[in-house]
């Protein structure tokens, strides 16, 4: 490594722009290790990236012995060096509230921290500006490097406080499947945010509270004892008047999967990591699936068991997101009403009278099935039918944001009637698809091109897939970890004859063993801001990619 960053970079004062070319490569500086990985073109493209490497930082071995103890150490120290660089030009991927396995910072085995920034070089006129940069780069990002990830100058409670927070989540989501669980709130939690746009916890909210007939207590490694409420397998709804706060626990439900930061209010909020989130979506595309379980018959006389269709009404966009949830491996459904399509989800009793011929199979026949014949687990929330009270296993009221267990009487209810006709019984098995893996070929006109536009959109190839419904994706960073996994599945996992299922399995296994490095290509300058994301929001990608072709089988 070079030695002397600052004075190149002075010496380079009044250059052309494309000069900081000449940086690449690796520099030691103020104690750390510092690669130029890439450089922008001008000084108006994303900013070029820089990794540090600190490999005295002196992290106590104990913090980082496993894989989700790195995971969260990372998370701590890449939140600390965003706030060491405030106010720097200088970008920081820490991530929101969820602690993921990201690109952007990495605790190893022996405790070596690499971290990987986004630097905009300095050179407005085009002309490279070496004062500045050497200050930027020479001294104030190794400093900050220092400070931030060094043991010695961190909050160290906080450390050790945010790892074990990590890790106690993980604990408690691995103990639902071994209770006949599907979910967990802690009493005490702080479920409601800020607003739709702020994700820190409502000041002054009323903590979570639960009925003693569904409290559960887990074990966690550091918490010892955690009591709250346990949301069972089979089904749930969650009832309650309007603004009682239902949307809300379903909401920390979507998030659960993930592990939040100390301060979040759903620390111990879990949900079984193949939770998945359905809503209608009109508009999306639908290819070659198999939605009899939901649509009976087409008036346009079209298979329902390999459906197609450019623009999905309300019910059958709802009804495909099922259908794909589970094929994809999804074990417990989340569903609001106040984003579902209400024909998708009743079908009361008056209007089987009026309507002989209804081609939609409402979710209330099949959810029952769902669990029984095929181990999925939902969670409903309807405040506005009572058709789902006699096929609950499980009914929670949601009053003044406090939970109660309302089963009992809401079985009397529902045996006392009006009762509908049952018209479809059981869940038929969906026919799995095999993808064509040349439909997954991110390369637009002889251009690779692999692009995250923001939390709603991943830019694949000649496609724009819109990811505005799929809910649980957590920001930009994970859309590019998903755009990653879908060309990983394109090229080298999905050989054209196994299901869609088991290159998912592949893929989950390939991040297991390697990590992110499974999306990254090793390239040098073929670096980004990536998050891991989960199998679910890989397949919703791919599901809405309107080029995906199947393999006839
Ligand atoms: P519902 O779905 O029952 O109509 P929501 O979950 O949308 O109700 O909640 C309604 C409002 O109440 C939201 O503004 C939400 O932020 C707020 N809220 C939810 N839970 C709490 C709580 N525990 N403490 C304070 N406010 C809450
Ligand atoms: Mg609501």
């Amino acid at each position: 490594a070079r030695s002397d960053l600052a004075a190149s970079l002075r010496s380079l004062d009044g250059a052309s722009y494309g000069r900081y070319k000449s940086l690449s490569g690796s520099w030691s500086v103020g104690g750390v290790t510092l690669e130029v990985l890439r450089v922008q073109a001008d000084p108006f493209a994303p900013p070029s990236r820089v990794r540090l490497t600190v490999s005295d930082a002196g992290l106590p071995a104990d913090l980082h012995a496993t894989a989700d103890r790195r995971r969260a150490l990372a998370g701590f120290l890449l939140r600390g060096l965003r706030r060491a660089l405030r106010g720097t030009p200088v970008h920081v991927d820490a991530g929101g509230p969820e602690v993921l396995d990201r690109s952007a910072g990495t605790v190893d085995a022996d405790g070596v921290v690499t971290v990987e920034v986004g630097v905009p070089f300095p050179g407005p006129k085009r002309r490279i500006l070496g004062r500045e940069a050497a200050t930027l780069l020479g001294e104030t990002l190794p400093a900050a490097a220092r400070e931030a990830l060094c043991w010695a100058s961190v909050d160290q409670d906080a450390a050790r406080t945010f790892v074990e927070t990590v890790e106690d989540a993980v604990a408690l989501r691995a103990a639902l499947a071994g209770r006949g669980l599907v979910a967990f709130v802690a009493d005490g939690a702080v479920l409601p945010r800020r607003s739709g746009v702020d994700d820190r916890p409502l000041d002054g909210a009323t903590p979570f509270g639960g009925p003693s007939s569904l409290q559960v207590t887990l074990t966690a490694p550091n918490a010892g004892e955690v009591s709250g409420l346990g949301v069972p397998e089979g089904v749930t709804l969650i009832v309650g008047g309007g603004y009682h706060g239902k949307s809300t626990l379903l909401r920390a439900l979507e998030a659960g999967v993930y592990d939040h930061v100390p301060g979040d209010g759903r620390e111990q909020v879990v949900t079984r990591p193949d939770a998945v989130k359905l809503r209608a979506e009109d508009g999306r595309a639908v290819i070659h699936l198999d939605v009899s379980a939901f649509v009976a018959h087409l008036p346009s006389g079209e298979p329902t068991d390999d459906f197609s269709t450019t623009n999905a009404s309300g019910s059958t966009s709802q009804a495909a997101s099922t259908v794909e949830a589970v094929e994809a491996g999804a074990d417990v459904l989340l569903i609001d009403e106040d984003t579902s399509a209400t024909n998708m989800m009743i079908r009361d009793a008056r209007m089987q009278q009026l309507i002989a011929t209804e081609p939609l199979v409402p979710f209330v026949e099949r959810v029952r099935p769902l669990h029984a014949e095929h181990g999925v687990s939902t969670v409903l929330v309807m405040g506005g039918s009572g058709d789902y009270l006699g096929v609950a296993d499980t009914v929670i009221m949601m009053d003044a944001y406090r939970a109660s267990d309302v089963t009992a009487r809401a079985h009397e209810i529902a045996a006392a009637g009006p009762a509908r006709t049952v018209e479809h019984t059981g869940f038929p098995k969906v026919t799995p698809r095999v993808v064509d893996p040349g439909s997954l070929d991110p390369t637009a006109r002889g251009k690779r091109r692999v692009t995250a536009r923001g939390r709603d959109t991943l830019t694949f190839g000649e496609d724009d897939i819109d990811l505005s419904a799929v809910e649980q994706i957590t920001d930009r960073s994970q859309v590019a970890g998903i755009g990653r996994a879908l060309a990983l599945l394109g090229d080298g996992v999905l050989d054209g004859t196994i299901t869609l299922a088991e290159g998912l399995d592949l893929l989950d296994a390939e991040l297991d063993r390697q990590g992110l490095g499974a999306l990254l290509d090793g390239r040098p300058g073929d670096s980004a801001d990536i998050a891991r994301p989960r199998r679910h929001e890989v397949a919703a990608a791919l599901n809405r990619l309107r080029s995906m072709r199947l393999r006839r089988t």
